[in-house]
């Protein structure tokens, strides 16, 4: 007799074990809205999401970056040990929850962390190195919501693991500024080094107690900043505190060898390629995993006070050690997308939709509906830019749709023209008419099309 198996133990009790209660929800008759923070990014927008959706691909094969699908979902302990505990993102701002299992997850608040795991995971350190990885998607902040803050956000973002040749640092840099500037956007990139944390620590000794000598003109938030990590106060947008730091030593001027020498290095790469930057000694960001450079996009004409950063980065040679990978210098950026889309919106030249309709296939009846609908999809096969108003009957109503949608020429297929095996080839500058052969109508419109016959039929307007 075979011994019987023993039942697995129930998913329950683990979730009995854990405390979970399970959430009652509540029922309502109003209308639903999305969450605070939360919004639907509609198709008159899309336009601009779609040059980014465009551009980033475009910069990130130019530098040999392979697109990455990471999770939504992490451990939240994943965050605690990369991010830092003490820090805003993770000590204020994460989406956190306890799922159904009892485990403990968190909605990503970025995904530098998760690239970090990922490369562990799939021992990526035996790949050929550096490892190049780019991604776009969403991220989770629970911040106050407020113009270009928002509790979900997007981030297209490059990172490069497992080298720490200066250069590469220098080649993030350039690639978000082309980004941006690709997209018509001026900015200037503001840099510094938090050195090695030897460095940092030793630096941070001498702030601490320059700081405490200044205490009396500290006030309580400065203060409890001060408390959880004097970096922070650094980049304090208070003018109180900002003015107590005018005669703090500055992290630049206490840099070991190593370090000063790794950051020139970046600067004479991006001399050499006439990349505005300015070094800023201010800068710490917000995420404890940063050694050596870091940087951020700033718009070139922005006001420095209320400055929200574009995007920003830097290196990070400790983190996939720190997450029980080996020993793998590696340095990041991330751009926050919707802060991108406000500066396209600022400009004074609208962008053009990147898709532009050619033809539109109009018809007159159910029997021509059914030829326009499979000479709809010949076209559109043939690479032609088509487009159709099928569920119109009016012929008046398509040509409108037609001139609205600025396309050069209406196909037109009536129960006439159905009979005699042709189309109705209107130019929509002008309105001159005539017939083509089904067999031929692509390769009349592809014509059309070419360099040479727009030239000699310029558009009228
Ligand atoms: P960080 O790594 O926190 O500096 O974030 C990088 C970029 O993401 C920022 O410069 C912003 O452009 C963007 N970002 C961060 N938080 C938000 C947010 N709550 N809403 C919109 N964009 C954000």
């Amino acid at each position: 007799m075979t011994a019987k198996k023993k039942p697995a133990p129930k998913k329950v009790a683990k979730k009995e074990e854990a405390g979970v209660v399970d959430i009652k929800i509540p029922r309502s008759n109003k209308t639903p809205q999305t969450v605070r923070g939360f919004r639907d990014i509609l198709p008159v927008d899309q336009v601009y999401w779609d040059y980014i959706r465009k551009v980033a691909p475009e910069i990130a094969n130019a530098y040999s970056y392979d697109y990455i699908d990471l999770p939504i979902l992490e451990e939240a302990s994943l965050f605690v040990r990369s991010v830092g505990e003490e820090t805003e993102v993770v000590n204020k701002e994460m989406f956190v929850f306890m799922d159904k299992g009892g485990d403990v997850v968190s909605l990503r608040p970025e995904a530098t962390a998760s690239i970090a795991r990922a490369y562990i995971n799939h021992g990526m350190l035996n790949l050929p190195q550096p490892v190049k990885l780019w991604y776009m998607g969403p991220m989770f902040r629970y911040e106050r919501p407020q113009s270009g803050r928002y509790r979900q956000f997007y981030q297209f973002g490059c990172e490069v693991l497992g080298e720490k040749s200066p250069v590469l640092d220098a080649q993030l840099m350039i690639m978000a500024y082309s980004f941006c500037k690709d997209l018509g956007i001026d900015v200037v990139l503001q840099v510094n080094s938090l050195g090695t944390p030897a460095d940092r620590k030793e630096y941070v000794k001498k702030l601490t107690s320059y700081l405490k000598s200044q205490m009396k003109y500290l006030d309580e938030q400065a203060q409890e900043t001060f408390a959880r990590n004097p970096l922070r106060l650094l980049d304090s947008k208070d003018e109180k505190v900002q003015a107590v730091l005018e005669d703090a030593p500055q992290i630049l001027d206490h840099l070991s060898d190593e370090s000063r020498k790794h950051l020139m290095s970046v600067l004479e790469y991006l001399d050499e390629l006439s990349i505005p930057y300015e070094l800023n000694s201010k800068l710490v960001r917000g995420l404890d995993y940063y050694t050596q450079t870091v940087f951020e996009i700033w718009g070139a004409n922005d006001d420095r006070k209320g400055q929200l950063a574009l995007g920003g980065g830097g290196r990070y040679d400790n983190l996939i050690k720190e997450l029980g990978g080996r020993e793998t210098p590696a340095a990041g950026f991330a751009l926050g997308l919707e802060r991108i889309v406000l500066k396209l919106k600022e400009k004074e030249q609208p962008l053009p939709p990147l898709f532009k309709p050619q033809v539109l296939v109009a018809q007159l009846g159910d029997a021509p509906r059914r030829k326009a609908m499979a000479l709809f999809e010949e076209l559109r096969k043939e690479g032609i830019n088509v487009i159709e108003a099928f569920s119109k009957s009016n012929l008046k109503q398509q040509l409108d749709i037609a001139n609205k949608r600025g396309v050069r020429y209406t196909l037109i297929l009536g129960a006439a023209e159905l009979h005699d095996g042709v189309v109705l080839a209107r130019d929509m500058e002008g309105g001159m008419q005539e017939t083509i052969p089904f067999k031929k109508v692509a390769k009349e419109i592809k014509k059309r099309f070419t360099e040479e016959y727009l030239l000699a039929h310029p558009k009228k307007k």
